[in-house]
């Protein structure tokens, strides 16, 4: 799954912007839910910060 380091995120807004299932929320600060994210990669790709990781989670 996604996640985005909030030590890194500049929160430029972008990764919202471009996300086809607008997983991408600003509640404070950005977050993605996983619950909509498709994990295409799109947002990953796009950060200008490299604020957007994937991880390994145990049920992935
Ligand atoms: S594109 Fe990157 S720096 Fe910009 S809001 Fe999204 S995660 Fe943060
Ligand atoms: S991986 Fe794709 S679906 Fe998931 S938050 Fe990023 S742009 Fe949206």
């Amino acid at each position: 799954m996604f996640i985005i380091n909030t030590d890194l995120c500049t929160a430029c807004g972008l990764c919202a912007d471009v996300c086809p299932e607008e997983a991408i929320d600003q509640i404070g600060i950005y977050t993605i839910k996983q619950d909509l994210c498709t994990s295409c990669g799109i947002c990953q790709q796009d950060c200008p910060s490299g604020a957007i990781i994937l991880i390994k989670t145990e049920t992935a």
